[in-house]
């Protein structure tokens, strides 16, 4: 399976979750009935809980092993001002117009809150506002680095954000003011966005294809997509990382299995199931 195949894979999964199966008029998400296959999913953020949803739904029986203490993984709704919940990870639905999100988000009464990047203002550390002419060069520096990344996104071999940046430095021959400028986009545009380093973040995996329509913010919070996703669910909160799980191999035919920590045979064989997720 190559990348798009995955992404358009997953998109179907959180389709399918949102509309369930009696809504499932794709041809992808009208699977096969998984009664009797027993399925373990690694991880309780969105992913985790809208594959788990959908392969609970087709009558798997699944269970979902969390390491944190906490599910929604990347998503989470403080509510320390109660009157505004308030998302400290994902806040937006970019993008309203045909996204799973967006159906999740109506299914649970949700308002969705319409804002507009262009309006947004920049400000320095200081507290000064980002000047016209810095927010141009703002604006043709990351212009620059989508391009490059895109260029990086269809390459033979797999690249990090950071190697892509070094090299646009490199080829925009880049002075010490403009390469904190350019730092800046990717801190703030990237490495916040998938809370990770630009070593760490693959140019294989960043988003390409996007919804139309605008971005809104939900006026619950993600929390109350993520409660709606999990409720149906066994969940286990481990407190460890299921790497050993991740060891596993499946060979079709019989099933057999080799994993570090081992559970019992009859978890292992729910790895086997056709849309387990791997430990991330
Ligand atoms: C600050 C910030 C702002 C963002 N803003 C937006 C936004 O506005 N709009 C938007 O669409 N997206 C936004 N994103 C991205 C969005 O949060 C993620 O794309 C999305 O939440 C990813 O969901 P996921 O389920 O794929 O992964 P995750 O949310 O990372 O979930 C993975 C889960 O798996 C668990 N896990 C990992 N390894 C193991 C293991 N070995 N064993 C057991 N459990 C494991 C983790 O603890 C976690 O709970 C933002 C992200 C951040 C960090």
């Amino acid at each position: 399976m190559n990348r798009r195949e995955y992404l358009q894979a997953l998109l179907a999964m959180i389709t399918a979750a949102a509309t369930g199966p009696a809504g499932a008029s794709d041809r992808k998400t009208k699977a096969r009935d998984l009664s009797g296959t027993t399925v373990i999913v690694i991880g309780a953020g969105l992913s985790g809980l809208a594959a788990a949803r959908n392969l609970h739904r087709r009558g798997a029986t699944v269970t979902v092993l969390e390491a944190r203490d906490r599910i929604g993984g990347r998503t989470w709704t403080s509510t320390l001002w109660p009157d505004l919940p308030l998302d400290m990870g994902a806040s937006w639905i970019h993008g309203t117009t045909g996204n799973p999100l967006t159906t999740l988000a109506e299914a649970n009464d949700v308002r969705l809150l319409p804002t507009n990047y262009e309006r947004s203002q920049a400000y320095t550390a200081r507290g000064n506002r980002v000047g016209a002419s810095t927010e141009q060069e703002l604006a043709r520096l990351r212009e620059a680095l989508e391009d490059q990344l895109e260029l990086a996104a269809d390459a033979e071999t797999d690249q990090s954000v950071r190697q892509v940046v070094d090299d646009l430095i490199e080829k925009l021959d880049a002075d010490s003011d403009t390469i904190r400028l350019l730092e800046f986009v990717v801190n703030s545009s990237l490495e916040q966005e998938y809370a990770g380093s630009a070593e760490s973040l693959s140019c294989y995996w960043l988003d390409d294809d996007g919804f139309d329509g605008p971005d809104a913010l939900l006026s619950t919070g993600f929390r109350a997509i993520i409660r709606d996703l999990a409720s149906e669910l066994n969940i286990l909160r481990t407190g460890r990382s299921n790497r050993g799980l991740a060891n596993h191999h499946c060979d079709g035919e019989d099933r057999r299995s080799t994993v570090q920590r081992r559970p019992r045979r009859r978890d292992l064989a729910a790895r086997c199931a056709q849309v387990g997720t791997r430990a991330f």
